[in-house]
């Protein structure tokens, strides 16, 4: 979705550039994308009307007059002629599958409980991708599937600890079985392009996925950090603590001992009368885990998506409260913001839908 310059590729950028402009829902004339582009009107022209054949744009009627020469003609994303099906594996015990349109709003939704409590086979996926294909008919685009683990550049599975898997190359089998384009993404980044563009997100963010275990995802400039292993984000398995409960990978104090979902409704189940307790002791020692590569990546917009039972005020108050008092803040105006990521259960699947229109508008 997010454009950035290449000129080996301008065509491609073009598209992605003018098609983010009208995401999700804004209506604009070829004039208005000339001017917040500065593209030339005949470049904007053809692209646009390359983008229209291809079902990605429609016209709309014509735009208010501006005062001079007639009202342009608004155009905006088509939600009609093109699907998309995505399918998140992020959530416990249950796997999601959706059609959606090019604004990543879901048409048909289908979950299936997985019957072995969290074990996922790898064919029972391809199932309920291939049972969303048919219900997307024809004008299906592509394939999307959000991953919690590591995922490489093109698509595979380098390991999943939660799915049980390691290098499985998702993104060829879906290709191969669906002859569609496909993409396979890591689920929290996945949820920071909902984020970025369905939500509030801002170009530079960082964003701290609370859920079985506990997640990260860094966005600088719209572009996503990688790491040298793919691996980038996973700070669940560093160790706050040394002298903390000891975590299922062995070690003792590991940040998600103390943060993840799971871990704290263990801690309030057992000790109900503390839950405010507990919770502001996670937000503080999550926001002391933050203050450093917050400061280090000069980010000022940590995003925290989670069950609100856990990921709520409360702890969102204290991580905010630490993170603004451990770091340098006398440059920043407003201090560093940590919000909710409001978007709801269905975040990662809007967000993978975002991630295969970034592929499928910029191929022809
Ligand atoms: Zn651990």
């Amino acid at each position: 979705m997010y454009a950035k310059s290449n000129p080996s590729d301008a065509r491609a950028n073009n598209r992605r550039l003018l098609f983010q402009l009208l995401f999700p829902g804004r209506q604009l004339s070829r004039a208005d994308l000339c001017k917040e582009t500065g593209l030339s009107r005949a470049t904007a022209t053809d692209v646009t009307g390359e983008m229209i054949d291809d079902g990605l744009l429609r016209e709309l009627g014509s735009g208010p007059r501006d005062g001079r020469g007639k009202p342009g003609i608004l155009l905006a994303i088509d939600t009609n002629a093109l699907r998309l099906v995505c399918v998140d594996l992020s959530r416990p015990y249950v796997m999601t599958g959706a059609v959606m349109d090019l604004r990543a709003r879901i048409v048909e939704r289908r979950e299936r409980v997985l019957d072995d409590g969290d074990r996922v086979d790898l064919d029972d996926v391809l199932s309920l991708v291939g049972q969303m294909v048919q219900l997307a008919g024809p004008g299906l685009a592509g394939i999307g599937v959000a991953v919690p683990g590591v995922i490489s550049g093109s698509g595979t599975v380098i390991s999943s600890a939660h799915l049980g898997w390691s290098d499985v190359e998702l993104r060829d089998l879906l290709e191969e079985e669906f002859s569609l384009p496909s993409c396979v993404n890591n689920d929290a980044n996945a949820t920071l392009l909902a984020d970025r563009f369905l939500g509030h997100g801002s170009s530079s963010c960082l964003l701290v996925q609370i859920a079985r275990g506990v997640g990260a995802s860094v966005l600088l400039n719209d572009e996503f950090v990688a790491g040298d292993d793919h691996a980038a984000g996973e700070i669940g398995h560093v160790v706050i603590d040394s002298d903390g409960p000891i975590c299922a990978c062995g070690k003792r104090g590991c940040l998600e001992t103390y943060v993840s979902a799971v871990a704290l409704r263990d801690r309030i189940r057992k000790d109900p009368h503390h839950r405010t307790e507990t919770l502001t002791e996670a937000g503080t020692r999550l926001g002391n885990a933050l203050a450093m590569p917050t400061s280090l990546l000069n980010l000022r917009d940590i995003v925290v998506y989670g069950p609100p039972d856990v990921a709520g005020e409360t702890l969102l108050d204290a991580c905010r409260e630490t993170v603004n008092a451990l770091s340098r803040n006398d440059y920043q105006s407003g201090g560093i913001r940590v919000r909710r990521c409001e978007l709801g259960d269905d975040a990662a699947l809007r967000g993978q839908a975002i991630s295969v229109l970034h592929e499928i508008v910029g191929r022809r």
